[in-house]
């Protein structure tokens, strides 16, 4: 006997359509690239993202076939999300940072019709176009008397004077939930980069979970800004949960440095931001010697690497804020832990409640995780025992866009590639990427443990720990370490620093000084790079 509940899909198109109805007056900001503040209402872009899907389909664009963009987190993005998707074509958000000639490996390998991009990637655009062999249109995101005159790129129109001739009324077509609504390559450090193909019913699934109090804790009293750049893994889902919520929308646009972001937090009274360690750390170097203070701010998720205990005091202790450790990945939407602590967990020590919250967290329900040892048999939720991670879920994939690479599933499990443990609780805590993970004498170093030491210490910015080849013992760690702007700390200093916060068998054998410690597209440290950069490396005698 089925049940006698109306079957409606879930569709992107319903979240836009709920926000107009029910928020219609609440404001989404925009920093532009242009510099200046652009403000506008739900309802603003809900009418004109309708003004984008008809501008689809005067180019005959088919359903599922895919439109790219190359754009920083801006209301023009936000009405590409749900004109593109609501009206059944494929939303390919393409990370910027990424090497020329593999932005136009990705365009040509997911056959991208039109390219939507700010002008702030004009050089990129006016770089690789003629390789693209698919695009048919060039959008550039800018007002319509902003066009370059001599763009070399053929045809080229702008977003205004694309979607101007198009009514604001449009009725969203239904059709079924598990299609195609937008995809994300991943960053490929190793081959070809492979691209997550995400459905209208994974992605609104994953908006209601991340709303969730245990999980983002989005609602229409706050004011949210996503760091977190919508060109990848859509903005950890915050574009949809927010319409999903009625959350006013702050975003940020190009400019990530401290100064710029303090000063949107404090304009627009965000409540609630979510970013990776990186920028958080600008925006707290930013700060310090400023003596500021957040007026609004209450909550911030951190997640995309490690969130070293550092920045989670600072952001407690200084200046009031929770910070929410969240993990996950492009192939699972992203969203598969988030850190909260429990009823049970309320009346702890601070100390105590510390420990809790370095971990990666808990698992959102949806996903389901477990941790295997090298023969796949389930090792024990002890909080002791590591082991590969493996999870599954409704937003995790089951396989990648054309079928590339090895089908990924083990088991109907996705193995994540990080290594973890998980507690009593339920709590998992990464340990390491597989591929970074330290092997020394036998024994397994956590290269996120040894670098959050080291960033604990006050001169240190940045650091990365690596295994380096030993006769004796395998691979023992050394650490690569940016120090702060004028601050001083001898190798010496650093490395007593360790004595008692770690086993003494796991206290780095060096300190490497350098100026910058290599960054990846996604804004995490490249350690193949800094591999590559410390070849000639000898450890001492
Ligand atoms: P890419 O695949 O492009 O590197 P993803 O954003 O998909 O980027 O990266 C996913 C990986 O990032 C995870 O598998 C994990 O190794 C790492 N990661 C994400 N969040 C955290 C976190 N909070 N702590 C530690 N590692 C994290």
């Amino acid at each position: 006997m089925l049940g006698l509940m109306q079957d409606q899909p879930l569709l992107i198109s319903n979240l836009i359509d709920f926000a107009e109805r029910h928020h219609a007056d609440v404001e989404i900001v925009s920093r532009r690239v242009e510099g200046d503040i652009h403000r506008y209402t739900y309802k603003d872009a809900a009418q004109r993202s309708r003004q984008v899907a008809h501008a689809l389909d005067a180019m005959a664009l088919e359903f599922s076939d895919r439109v790219a963009t190359l754009a920083w987190n801006g209301y023009r993005h936000f009405e590409l999300y749900y004109g593109v998707s609501g009206s059944g074509r494929v939303l390919h958000t393409i990370n910027p940072r990424l090497h020329p000639d593999q932005v136009a490996w990705i365009a040509n390998h997911a056959e991208d019709q039109v390219l939507c991009f700010d002008m702030s990637f004009l050089p990129l655009v006016q770089a690789v176009h003629s390789q693209c062999k698919t695009i048919r249109q060039f959008v550039a995101l800018c007002d319509a008397d902003k066009l370059p005159a001599d763009s070399g790129i053929p045809g080229l129109i702008t977003y205004e004077a694309w979607i101007a001739p198009h009514p604001k009324t449009y009725r969203w077509p239904t059709f079924d939930e598990n299609s195609a609504s937008s995809m994300c390559y991943t960053s490929g450090t190793t081959g070809h980069p492979k691209a997550a193909l995400y459905s209208h019913r994974s992605t609104t699934l994953h908006a209601y979970a991340a709303a969730l109090p245990d999980v983002m804790s989005l609602s229409a009293g706050d004011s949210v800004l996503p760091v977190v750049p919508m060109f990848h893994v859509n903005a950890w889902g915050i574009p949809y949960s927010a319409s999903l919520t009625g959350a006013k929308l702050v975003f940020p646009g190009p400019a990530l440095d401290g100064k710029s972001i303090y000063e949107l937090i404090e304009a627009e009274q965000v409540t609630y931001a979510a970013g990776v360690p990186t920028v958080w750390q600008m925006l707290l170097t930013h700060m310090k010697p400023a003596g500021l203070h957040f007026s609004s701010l209450k909550r911030t998720v951190i997640g995309g690497s490690a969130c070293p205990p550092a920045m989670i005091t600072a952001f407690n202790d200084d200046y009031g804020v929770e910070v929410l450790h969240a993990w996950g990945m492009t192939e699972m939407s992203p969203l598969g832990t988030l850190c909260s602590l429990k009823n049970k967990h309320q009346g702890l020590p601070a100390a105590e409640k510390m420990k809790i919250r370095l971990k990666q967290g808990r698992a959102i329900f949806g996903v389901d995780m477990k941790i295997v040892d090298e023969h796949g048999a389930e090792l024990p939720w002890d909080g002791k025992t590591y082991g590969d991670l493996l999870v599954k879920g409704p937003w995790i994939v089951k396989d990648y866009y054309k079928g590339e690479g090895a089908a990924p599933l083990v088991d109907g499990w996705f193995p994540t590639g990080d290594v973890a443990t998980i507690d009593a609780d339920g709590y998992m805590q990464i340990t390491d990427r597989s591929k970074d993970v330290i092997k020394s004498g036998g024994e397994w170093i956590s290269s996120i443990d040894i670098e959050n030491i080291a960033v604990a210490h006050p001169a240190v910015a940045m650091a990365a720990c690596i295994g380096v080849a030993h006769p004796k013992w395998d691979e023992r760690p050394i650490i690569a370490v940016v120090k702060k702007p004028g601050a001083e700390v001898s190798r010496e200093e650093l490395l007593r620093f360790y004595e008692g916060k770690t086993a003494k068998w796991q206290i780095p054998d060096d300190v490497v000084f350098v100026d910058a410690i290599p960054i990846g597209a996604t804004g995490k440290m490249l350690k193949t790079r800094l591999r590559e950069v410390l070849k000639d490396y000898e450890l001492p005698a």
